[in-house]
């Protein structure tokens, strides 16, 4: 079923295997960020929208957690054949909403599908464990049981591999699942559900409620929804974790970044540019894993000038233009708060190095930013401690590897972090040192893959068990032991 009927429809609810209107009259509307034209508008609903998604999930649980794994398993091969048909045509609708390069968006959709992979593993995932003869003539069984109704909520910068490290896993694992997807690219969600349903899951396995902060606290409120899986900004990561916890759910929020890379004098200068500039500026840097920071230590001002020279010869424009890396910010309003970081960082003492605000006027149509570069940035200044969400790069200074590691202690957040360098000991250092949850050694975006933890640390994580590889399949499952005796 289409579900934009024409280029302004307001989008459907999936609700109990249909699209229904949501009870609201309330929509946003969904432009393209490169362009500014209307693609939909999402309606923003209300609780009693998520009251019918949870009721439709709790009652597709009592069947579905007795569906046989390998027969769930299988509706996730179809699944994964599906989307690898439609990689492309998923592809360009990223671009379309969240304005991305085309190149990223084929790379996020890969990215999703082999969350979908990892899922399809579930009979193997979902084994137990048991130890004969843990006493005389008693022996322990450990299985694994899904939880019941989870609900995901999910941010803008990745309309498809986020939702799909969420609902394919939860679901092969046996739960029913309410996503929310960001009301600001909504519309992947409905294609993603629209294959799942191709694939063969049944009537209210899956459901979408579109929607804001109504939705998210119904969710979150819901004492039927026994798990909450969440990614987005730090307050609201927080907020999500603490409201959720204290009803008494397990939840997982993942949260913001301000992710380091350090360049050391020996490192290979032009492939630590190349790496630096593609993490800093790819989806306008509007990735929780992209490079926000480069620590250079010692003398690095030759990097630096290579630096800018390439931010500088960066191609601007829409992301279906083949040619283009940086692509738009995803609002104005979010394009006027990164404007006033660059005002603050300007007020705060730093060298504006390169100022994109010079390409505001080139590009009118769409909420583009020019390359930004700031050097000599203090750690203690705003534009080095918050996470800015944009094409904005601030440049610290360090005399030795021990000082950079510094700033990286002194960050709130722990998403990510790189180091470029040949020396081994250097690297050895870092990998011991670096307070980061996911480490790169020469690498730009060193984003973990479906089978491992997506693992941030500090205020880049809320909960204790991440997103997918063993910690997902732990998320979303609980374990039930049997001790048996036999001496009977
Ligand atoms: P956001 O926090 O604005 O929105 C995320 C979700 O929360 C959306 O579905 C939104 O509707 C909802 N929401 C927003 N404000 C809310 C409120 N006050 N109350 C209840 N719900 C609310 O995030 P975003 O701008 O869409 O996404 C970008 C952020 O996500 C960045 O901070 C980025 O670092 C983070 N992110 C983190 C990871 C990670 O793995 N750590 C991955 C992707 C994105």
């Amino acid at each position: 079923m289409t579900v934009i009927k024409n280029e302004t429809a307001v989008l459907k609810n999936y609700i109990n295997g249909e699209w229904v209107d949501a009870q609201t009259t309330e929509t946003l509307d969904v432009p393209n960020p490169a362009t500014g034209k209307v693609l939909a508008a999402v309606p923003v609903s209300s609780k009693a929208d998520v009251e019918l998604a949870v009721r439709a999930a709790k009652e597709a649980f009592k069947t579905w957690k007795n569906t046989p794994v390998p027969k769930r398993a299988r509706i996730l091969y179809k699944y994964h054949h599906l989307l690898t048909e439609n990689h492309e045509k998923l592809a360009k609708l990223i671009v379309k909403e969240n304005g991305k390069a085309f190149k990223e968006a084929h790379g996020e959709v890969q990215r999703g599908i082999e969350c979908v992979e990892f899922a399809a593993g579930a009979p193997t995932l979902m084994m137990g464990e048991s130890l004969s003869n843990i006493a005389e003539d008693i022996d322990s069984e450990m299985f694994r049981y899904p939880l019941g109704v989870v609900g995901g909520i999910t941010p803008f910068n990745f309309p498809m591999m986020v939702p799909l490290w969420m609902f394919p896993l939860a679901i092969a694992c046996g739960n029913t699942f309410v996503l929310k997807p960001s009301e600001r690219t909504p519309l992947l969600a409905n294609e993603l559900v629209e294959l799942f349903t191709e694939a063969g899951a049944p009537k209210g396995v899956l459901n979408i409620v579109h929607g804001a902060h109504d939705v998210v606290n119904g969710l979150l409120d819901h004492e039927d929804v026994k798990a909450i899986s969440f990614v987005g900004s730090q307050p609201v990561a927080k907020y999500v974790y603490e409201r959720a916890a204290a009803k008494g759910k397990r939840v997982q929020a993942l949260s913001g970044a301000k992710n380091h890379h350090i360049v050391m004098p020996d490192a290979d200068m032009e492939k630590a540019v190349s790496h630096i500039i593609s993490s800093a500026y790819g989806s306008a840097g509007q990735r929780c894993m992209a490079c926000s920071a480069v620590v250079v230590v010692g003398d690095g001002d030759q990097f630096v000038q290579s630096l800018k020279q390439k931010a500088d010869e960066l191609v601007i424009g829409n992301g279906l233009d083949d040619e283009v890396l940086l692509t738009p910010v995803i609002r104005e309003s979010h394009r006027e708060k990164v404007l006033g970081y660059i005002e603050k960082g300007v007020e705060e003492g730093a060298s504006l190095l390169l100022d994109g605000r010079n390409a505001l006027d080139e590009f009118k149509d769409g909420t583009f930013l020019g390359p930004t570069i700031f050097d000599y940035v203090k750690p203690e200044m705003t534009i080095a401690k918050d996470e800015i969400f944009a094409p904005v790069l601030s440049l610290l200074r360090a005399e030795d590897l021990d000082e950079a590691l510094e700033y990286l202690r002194k960050s709130r957040f722990g998403n990510g972090a790189t180091i470029y360098s040949k020396d081994a000991k250097a690297i050895r250092q870092f990998r011991e040192e670096a307070d980061a949850g996911m480490l790169g050694v020469n690498v730009g975006v060193p984003a973990t893959m479906a089978f491992f933890p997506f693992s941030g640390w500090k205020d880049s994580f809320y909960g204790d068990l991440h997103v997918n590889g063993k910690d997902g399949v732990n998320f979303f499952t609980r374990k039930k032991m049997i001790t048996s005796r036999f001496d009977y």
